[in-house]
């Protein structure tokens, strides 16, 4: 055993290998250095505790491992990919990609000091989110806004502002479960708001919520089901029930539309997505959606209604711990600006470039692609192929969107091999498996990234083979993308 010890490189010998000092040249040569100490302890302790005599690799395997465990160490796993899974808004990767205008602003503010809270023009204090709630104001109609980190944030922060030691009424059919984290029932047990559930899973009536309202009730709910569908004999009640029986009795109407479609999607193929405008213009009193969704903008969650309420919820000692930084507010102003018309947004908002490229256009991209693949190594066949997506985080999942993808096989090996190397290429790109192929989606790729799509796959080839283990962070089958949210 402790032959073993003896025969393991020391750390000099190791930095003076090629391998190591091809990485110093490039890494920080600190790391090299604790990276290659690190190795050998654990190397050292293994060999103790070993039953049976370990055989060491040759100096220059060693040399190689360790170069490669110290480059794996050092590459987050964080990193930007290709989505070419066809879902355009997946919070596996980051839900909607930003416009450059507001990176470009966004740039600006981070690197030096910038105007958060203080009114250039007088010099006094102001409020952060001033600018971004005169544009939402015009853009919708609301009275006045306020805005927080994401959407479960809204909600817990408007339910504890409104609702704390009350009552808050939902159907029975709208108690969502949102991305495996986010569940209606939690965020209101932590509000101090208590749920009162009324009517069934397929059908909850104006009645039932008439009934159920009482003098402990402060608000009546309703929550857009973002990632089901109850099909069959359903019924829920409209918001404009909701609105009428909530003047009646005095309780305020909170709509929690999840995406927040400042246009109507209709035209995309996207039937059904709540509108803000329509839902304010209904007459809800506070109206709650995210900022990374439809909106195509940062992850924040935003709170619009009656100036009444919204001024309850800022006041709220939640909202100083839920508030934005001035990062967030930057991107989401110019990402509003952008919206003022439908026409410069579908221009300048990445997601909605995606979403209204004309399938002619991914059927092109695709049919040039498909041979370039077919003639790398890794590829036995390569095929453009029509197909149908999902909008992903925040829309019905019956709702299919046409695209086009090019269909995989690979040379050697299995499907999910094939999807792991691609993940773990440079760039990382992940695809979708659908039946005995692998889908490369165009859908939520841009025009841009298809020569880098192609180089991705040509590298395969020449990749050494996968070492590491590691579980993929997302699922590769198409279910799990389309019900997260
Ligand atoms: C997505 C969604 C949420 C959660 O929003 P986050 O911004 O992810 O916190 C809440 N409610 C509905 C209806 C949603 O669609």
């Amino acid at each position: 055993m402790s032959n073993v010890l003896r025969n393991i490189p020391s750390v000099n010998e190791l930095l003076e290998s090629p391998p190591l000092r091809r990485l110093a040249n490039f890494a920080n040569r600190t790391t090299v250095v604790s990276g290659v100490r690190h190795f050998l302890d654990n190397l050292r302790q293994e060999v103790q505790n070993a039953a049976a005599e370990v055989d060491l690799p040759t100096p220059t395997e060693l040399a190689e491992r360790i170069a490669r465990w110290i480059a794996a160490e050092e590459t987050p796993n964080l990193r930007p990919v290709i989505n070419a899974t066809g879902i355009l808004l997946h919070t596996g990767l980051g839900r909607a990609p930003m416009a450059s205008a507001a990176l470009d602003a966004l740039v600006d503010v981070a690197r030096g000091y910038a105007s958060v809270e203080v009114d250039v023009a007088s010099g006094q204090r102001s409020q952060r989110v001033a600018d971004v709630e005169r544009i939402l104001k015009r853009l919708t109609g609301a009275e006045a806004a306020a805005v927080v980190n994401n959407n479960a944030g809204a909600t817990l922060l408007t339910l504890a502002a409104l609702a704390s030691g009350r009552e808050v009424i939902v159907s029975r059919g709208q108690l969502v479960e949102i991305g495996g984290s986010y569940r209606l029932p939690e965020v209101m047990e932590f509000s101090g708001a208590r749920l009162r559930e009324v009517g069934t899973t397929n059908k909850t009536r104006a009645e039932d919520y008439r009934a159920a309202i009482g003098p402990q009730t402060a608000a009546l709910m309703r929550v857009h089901t973002s990632n089901f569908a109850i099909v069959g004999f359903t019924e829920q009640t409209s918001l404009a029930d909701l609105v009428e029986l909530g003047r009646r009795h005095e309780v305020a109407v909170i709509d929690d539309i999840g995406s927040g479609a400042l246009h109507d999607f209709g035209v995309y193929g996207v039937e059904g997505e709540p509108m803000v405008g329509e839902s304010l213009r209904a007459g809800a009193d506070v109206v709650l959606f995210s900022g990374d969704k439809l909106l195509g903008g940062p992850q924040c969650g935003i709170i619009l209604g009656r100036k009444q309420y919204i001024d309850s919820i800022r006041r709220h000692p939640l909202m100083r711990a839920l508030r934005v930084d001035k990062l967030t507010l930057t991107a989401l102003f110019e990402t509003l600006r952008l919206h003022q018309s439908r026409e410069r947004a579908e221009q300048a908002i990445p997601l909605l470039e995606l979403l209204s490229t004309p399938a002619a256009n991914l059927q092109n991209r695709a049919e040039r692609l498909a041979p370039q693949m077919a003639a790398c190594s890794a590829i036995a066949a390569a095929e453009a192929i029509a197909a149908t997506t999902y909008l992903g985080g925040g829309s019905v999942p019956m709702q299919e969107i046409v695209t086009w993808c090019i269909a995989l096989r690979p040379a050697s090996g299995s499907l999910d091999g094939l999807a792991k190397a691609l993940r773990n290429g440079t760039p990382s790109v992940f695809g979708r498996i659908q039946k005995d192929r692998l889908l490369l989606d165009l859908r939520s790729v841009f025009p841009r990234q298809d020569l880098e799509l192609v180089e991705a796959v040509r590298r395969l080839g020449t990749a050494a083979p996968e070492t590491d283990s590691a579980e993929p962070p997302v699922s590769d089958s198409p279910g799990d993308h389309i019900v997260e949210g």
